[in-house]
């Protein structure tokens, strides 16, 4: 049986890059997944259109993640579409990347809205449902860059510092309920996001990377689907970083 058979699983930002894998990793999982875009909208629609062809329960519903009333709208939405809401991934975000000096207040603000506070109200949004179930699980899409910092990124990589120490803390909060709440941190994975890079910031990115080769969304929704699984039943408040080895953990 597939491991996520009969699950209802929401993942935010699934109209491209690591949100796209994911989606189509949890589908061919058995999952029913409730995706979300937030301008993409041929993208999603063309996307929900295959994936349904193909015989899979991929429904994609309009959300800025920023917007917190929209957000428990949303998963109102899902409940009464599905009845249930087994598990919840976090994945939209966004760069605004400059050096301090020129960072604007709408710079930070944006990126802590949509990579971080999302988090905060996503997670509070499910948390009634996954509560009444007795079970849930939550994983959020973090980054190296939250653990190592980046020169150009103070907005993002304090975001993305924010998910891992939410995580623990939700970790913590909801181990009694079982609800499980993990991160991954992602390093340099091939998306829309990273198209930005010049050459030379690809090729500096690459030899930090002990595994020579940039990642793709499918070595992070391989890890995702694990971590909804039943497999991963014994973890919570982890950070896992699937980066070719980039950053080693202790
Ligand atoms: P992309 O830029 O390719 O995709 C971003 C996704 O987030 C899109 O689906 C986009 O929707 C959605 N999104 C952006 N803003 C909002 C919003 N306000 N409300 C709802 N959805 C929104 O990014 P990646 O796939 O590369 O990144 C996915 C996640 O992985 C992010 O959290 C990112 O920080 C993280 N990450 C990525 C790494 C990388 O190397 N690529 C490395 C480490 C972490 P729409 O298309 O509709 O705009």
């Amino acid at each position: 049986m597939s491991k996520l058979e009969g699950s209802v699983v929401i993942v935010t930002g699934g109209s491209r890059g690591i949100g796209e894998a994911i989606i189509r990793r949890l589908a061919h999982e058995g999952a029913t997944v409730h995706a979300t875009y937030n301008a993409s909208s041929a993208s999603a629609d063309a996307i929900a259109a295959e994936l349904t062809a193909a015989g899979f329960s991929v429904r994609f519903h309009q959300l800025d993640v920023r917007d917190g009333a929209a957000c428990q709208r949303f998963v109102e939405t899902v409940l009464a579409e599905s009845s249930r809401i087994d598990g919840l991934v976090n994945n939209a975000g966004i760069t605004r990347d400059t050096l301090l000096l020129r960072m604007s207040e709408s710079d930070w603000d944006e990126v802590i809205a949509t990579n971080l506070r999302s988090v905060f109200t996503m997670t509070k949004a499910v948390l009634r449902p996954m509560l009444a179930q007795r079970q849930g699980r939550i994983v959020n899409i973090s980054s190296v860059v939250g653990i190592t910092g980046n020169a150009g990124q103070a907005n993002y990589a304090a975001s993305k510092a924010g998910v891992i120490a939410f995580t623990k803390s939700a970790a913590r909060e909801l181990a009694s309920r079982n609800i499980l709440v993990n991160c991954i941190a992602p390093g340099y994975i091939e998306t829309d996001m990273t198209g930005k890079l010049t050459d030379q910031q690809r090729q500096a990115l690459l030899q930090s990377v002990p595994l020579g080769r940039a990642g793709t969304g499918d070595d992070v929704a391989a890890v995702v689907a694990f971590l909804l699984s039943e497999d991963a039943r014994y973890i919570t408040g982890q950070t896992i970083a699937v980066d070719g080895g980039m950053v080693m953990l202790p």
